[in-house]
């Protein structure tokens, strides 16, 4: 790290409480897919600043409708509407609910949005105190919410928070059972049942689960585990919550990805993207599901109209551009590199989707499958001094898998120059490392 970036590294330490930054980076301004720090460096961003830019940084069209909304009214506290507000209810509701009833509820964080789904769960369940999550799952930060997260090893809160019961998930590459798929008729989802059956007091309430897991190692599931996981959830009586914070608009190449699976969620939790760069989180519910009472769910800055402007605007951006399609191609693309990769390095242990919700995961060898996190770590760091901001997953070098989540509005320039580095860097971290290249290559 050179001299002025430790400089800027002790300043944001001295001055601020937040997530400890490893490599301290002064951004200054944004455009399309890529982003520029203080120094005049530019770099293709595939984190999409924690998956939320989908629409690219500072899309025209957002920041017009922002800009507009600026000027006619900036707060109004949740008891009260705006046409805006409205119109993107209405329009998130057709969307989830595909001719179905749902309603919606706005917060500004993610994790807010999942303890109001948790609550709805609460108020229908109301002889129920547990959820179900699943292994690796990540809901949020917040109080309630942390305790439906993976387990972090050093959590301080840990004495305050309860009520889950986590079950392994259909984690393919890792098979907690040693099996394979498809022979192992999915013996995970006979084992969750079993398993929920035992440890919870009295039904769950709810299985709150990502459809690709972000945050716990970019995980995706066999097809069918989707529709077998929702019955699950309704043999055992449970509300089925699918967290799309990530997920949602656009990432996996469908709106959400209840439409890519076929699944009709009771609840569907939405955010990062959702507002086109400006904060905006909130769920679609089941409008037979019982609703809160006046006090139960109160937020002051639950619905920014400036969000919920941009918003609607980020909508339509998404189906004015073709940015699903877009999404699809360029995901195939890299996928597709990443895989021929695969094919000739050890190093890359497997590849994954959907969409541009990309994870590659590197182990030390084939056979073991040894989680290689420093050299995980060495190409998020060497990415980024090649001008491509590459993502880890969980976080301080808890997994080996790097994430490639760019905006969907990345250009095929762009998305040959990031295949490029990444193939790069996999060739340099394999000799570094001492990982051998596969016989083919
Ligand atoms: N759920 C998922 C799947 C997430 O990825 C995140 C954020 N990483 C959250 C919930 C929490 O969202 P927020 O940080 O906006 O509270």
């Amino acid at each position: 790290m050179d001299e002025s970036a430790k400089s800027r590294g002790r300043q944001a330490t001295l001055y601020q409480w937040g997530a400890p930054q490893s490599e301290p980076m002064v951004v200054t301004r944004g455009s399309g897919a890529v982003v520029f720090d203080d120094q005049g460096n530019a770099y293709v961003d595939c984190t999409s600043q924690a998956w939320s830019l989908n629409v690219g940084y500072g899309h025209p069209a957002v920041l017009e409708a922002a800009r507009q909304q600026l000027e006619r009214l900036t707060h109004v506290r949740t008891a009260f509407d705006t046409e805006a507000k409205l119109e993107l209810s209405a329009k998130l509701a057709e969307l989830v609910g595909k001719g179905e009833d749902y309603r919606v509820l706005f917060t500004l964080h993610g994790s807010l949005a999942n303890e109001g789904a948790m609550m709805l769960a609460l108020k229908n369940r109301s002889e129920s105190k547990n959820f179900v999550t699943l292994w690796d799952g990540y809901h949020g930060r917040s109080f309630a919410t942390r305790a439906m997260s993976w387990p972090h090893p050093e959590n301080s809160f840990l004495h305050f928070t309860g009520n889950t019961v986590r079950v392994p998930q259909a984690y393919c590459y890792r098979c907690p059972f040693g099996l394979s798929y498809p022979e192992c008729g999915m013996a995970c989802v006979d084992f969750a049942e079993r398993a929920i059956r035992a440890s919870s007091d009295g039904p769950p309430a709810a299985l709150i689960m990502e459809p690709v897991q972000g945050n716990g190692g970019q995980i995706d599931f066999p097809l069918p585990y989707y529709p077998a996981m929702a019955e699950m959830a309704k043999r055992l009586g449970m509300l089925l919550i699918w967290d799309e914070i990530q997920t949602g608009f656009g990432r996996v190449g469908e709106m959400f990805a209840s439409d890519l699976y076929g699944v009709k969620p009771d609840i569907v939790t939405f955010g990062k993207a959702a507002g086109g760069g400006f904060p905006l989180a909130g769920m679609v519910a089941r409008a037979d599901l019982g609703y809160f009472e006046e006090g139960d769910f109160s937020l002051t800055f639950g619905a920014f109209p400036v969000s919920i402007a941009a918003s609607l605007a980020t909508i339509r951006v998404i189906e004015e551009e073709g940015l699903l399609e877009r999404c699809r191609a360029a995901g195939t693309r890299i996928t597709a590199a990443m895989k021929q990769l695969k094919s000739s390095y050890e190093l890359v242990g497997d590849v994954r989707g959907p969409g541009l919700m990309i994870g590659v995961e590197l182990v030390k060898d084939a056979d073991s499958k040894e989680p290689a996190i420093a050299a995980a770590q060495w190409i998020v760091a060497e990415g980024k001094r090649r001008g491509v901001l590459l993502g880890e997953g969980k976080y301080g070098g808890r997994t080996s898998v790097v994430k490639i989540k760019p905006p969907m509005v990345i250009s095929d320039e762009q998305v040959e120059q990031v295949i490029d580095v990444f193939s790069s860097l996999v060739a340099e971290a394999s000799d570094r490392f001492l990982v051998p290249r596969r016989v083919s290559a």
